[in-house]
């Protein structure tokens, strides 16, 4: 199972990603960017396929989260999509300047854009 790291401060929206993708890849949770680092700290051993992570986070919002990760040559591959409320004009090139692949908008209604845009940037593949 391909591991999903999702960064995201509100309970419902946790619950509601583990409902659509819990069956389908090994998703561990982080409430904020700072746990996040701790999860992926190289002594963690831990390295996710693929990172999905909200924007408005406390104290560390997620495209500054993202840009860390970006400067850190052991996870600056992994891919990223922003889950994002904050869909307005300007912002896709704040997402994708920070180093996101790809943004799903809130509330997920439709399980399957968030399951295309997974498979999509898991199927690019970094070798396993
Ligand atoms: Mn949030």
């Amino acid at each position: 199972m391909k591991r999903i790291l999702l960064v995201e401060d509100n309970p419902d929206n946790r619950d509601l990603v583990f409902a659509f993708l819990d069956a389908l890849y090994d998703i561990r949770a982080c409430v904020d960017g700072f746990e996040a680092l701790e999860a992926l700290a190289p002594n963690s051993g831990y390295r996710p396929d693929l990172l999905l992570c909200d924007i408005s986070l406390p104290g560390m919002d997620g495209v500054e989260l993202l840009r860390t990760l970006r400067q850190d040559p052991r996870l600056a591959g992994i891919p990223a999509i922003a889950l994002t409320s904050h869909a307005m004009k300007g912002d896709q090139e704040r997402f994708l300047a920070a180093g996101f692949d790809a943004y799903v908008s809130k509330p997920i209604t439709d399980e399957t854009i968030l399951l295309d845009a997974i498979e999509r940037l898991l199927s690019h593949g970094q070798g396993g």
